[in-house]
């Protein structure tokens, strides 16, 4: 809601300004009695995910099974091929739980590249390995070092060294992935290289999230990413997934789920989708998938904003940027999630640093009541987000029946995006109907039952203990 220190500010903002805010703020409100139904449904999602049956949430059992102890130990790789960056780290896990040892690069995901040849992408994700290689390992002659290989896709896996691309999120669009094990591919490449790698364990970041994070901190029980895309894993007992029961697994062994809860609602029955959020997903490389992602993720965010206001410019019901040339303004993806943050951390006094912003970027001079609306309309989409949010966490803890749980969380959108914790907070809150913590006394800050926390680096460490997990059940005769 509006902080009462601005009251009086829209006094002088223009009756039909005023309508479009008020359209606006209807349109992106989620309240308390519509996270509740959300939150339901969503727990009949993910169950429905588990089921011989399936659903839209894939909740893809990842065979990462349980909890590092604390002793493991090793060299290791680890490749995080995320949206905007690839980044290789070797680690050295420590004998005793201590400090991790970390050499790591990064490098640039050519934009091309997403939409270019599989071939492409697996080749220069190879360069990149061998040039760490050669880098750090000069002149050495080497054994094949294990790789934990993080890629934030949905993939099937009937086992841990292996995945089947479900479908590309995120913008990507190669062909000749979707619905092929990426690993022989990515193999034959660093083959061709010559580089000396063993890929062990194929992971989600939200399932290294979660394993790095329960490594510091035994009460972790979600591993949450708000980035570019939006995902979580937990853990599950196999007793727990009827897909699995054909398996004959014991059914108190623990396996990490990535929920793929990106795809939540994919059918469109309880989200309050905007005439915006239908644009986005219509143009979008694959219509029809990832409904609540598209709500969601730092990829959106800009894109949400920039659509509403290529539409307040268009709409005949308001003057809005009247007069002025919107022609930068109308290239799709043109908005970083990261020009919301800074509006939103723009002192609302004068706004002065958006108006600079709005001319540099856009070559549009707004208005003092149209900056009042640029404002409200990222607290809007902020605040969309970080509630929705809350839904998925809120179902994943009412479905296990956590009375108290920390989440570890990490991306650019929760780490960087301003009030993105408080809000996801105060909704989990209202989701969850909190009105004293786990001690019974009333609720003070940072007394949560439930608790959404910054994660351990996931892609890093967390690769290099699901990397060690893995290779100590190959030992023990388990895989
Ligand atoms: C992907 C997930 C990933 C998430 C966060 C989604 O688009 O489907 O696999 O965990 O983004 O990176
Ligand atoms: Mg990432």
């Amino acid at each position: 809601r509006r902080q009462p220190s601005r009251k009086g500010s829209m006094a002088d903002v223009p009756h039909d300004l005023k309508q479009e805010i008020q359209r606006l703020e209807e349109l992106f409100t989620v309240d308390t009695a519509k996270l509740k139904a959300i939150t339901d449904h969503f727990i009949s999602e993910l169950q429905k995910g588990l089921s011989k049956e399936g659903g839209s949430i894939p909740m893809n059992p990842t065979w990462c099974m349980g909890f590092p102890t604390g002793h493991e130990t090793g060299t290791f790789l680890a490749l995080d091929m995320g949206g905007t960056n690839l980044r290789v780290c070797e680690i050295t896990l420590p004998e005793e739980k201590g400090e991790f040892d970390i050499i790591q690069s990064k490098y640039r995901m050519p934009e091309e590249l997403k939409s270019g040849t599989a071939e492409e992408l697996w080749g220069y994700i190879a360069d990149c390995l061998q040039q760490f290689i050669e880098y750090h390992h000069e002149e050495e002659k080497l054994d094949k070092i294990p790789l934990g290989f993080t890629f934030s896709y949905p993939a099937s896996q009937d086992y841990i060294d292996h995945g089947v691309l479900q479908r590309w999120t995120k913008g990507f669009d190669i062909d000749g992935v979707e619905g092929h094990d990426v690993v022989p591919p990515f193999e034959k490449a660093l083959e061709e290289r010559g580089v000396p790698i063993k890929l062990t364990a194929l992971i989600n970041d939200t399932t290294g999230t979660l394993i790095a994070s329960s490594y510091t901190d035994s009460e972790m029980k979600i591993g949450c990413i708000f980035g570019t895309g939006c995902n979580a894993a937990y853990m599950e007992t196999c007793g727990n997934i009827p897909k699995l029961e054909h398996m004959k697994l014991d059914p108190n062994q623990e396996i990490a789920i990535n929920c793929e809860w990106g795809a939540f609602d994919n059918e469109h029955k309880i989200l309050p989708r905007t005439p915006y959020d239908i644009i986005i997903d219509k143009d979008s490389p694959r219509p029809g998938q990832q409904a609540f992602e598209k709500m969601i993720a730092g990829l959106y965010l800009g894109e949400l904003f920039r659509l509403v206001l290529v539409d307040l410019h268009e709409s005949k019901n308001v003057k809005f940027f009247e007069g002025q040339d919107i022609s930068a303004l109308q290239k799709p993806y043109s908005i970083d999630a990261s020009v919301l943050s800074d509006i939103e951390n723009d002192p609302y006094e004068n706004l002065q640093e958006t108006a600079d912003n709005f001319k540099k970027i856009f070559n549009i001079t707004p208005t003092k009541p149209e900056l009042e609306l640029i404002r409200r309309l990222t607290e809007l989409i902020g605040t969309r987000s970080a509630r929705l949010s809350a839904c998925g966490v809120g179902a994943i803890c009412k479905k296990k029946g956590y009375k108290t749980a920390h989440v570890g969380a990490d991306g650019s959108v929760f780490n960087k995006y301003p009030h993105f914790k408080a809000r996801g907070a105060q909704a989990l809150k209202e989701i969850l109907d909190w009105e004293t913590g786990r001690d019974g006394k009333a609720l003070g800050k940072g007394h949560d039952p439930v608790e959404i926390m910054p994660a351990e680096d996931g892609s890093g460490v967390g690769a290099a203990l699901i990397a060690a997990l893995t290779l100590k059940r190959v030992q023990e005769g388990k895989l």
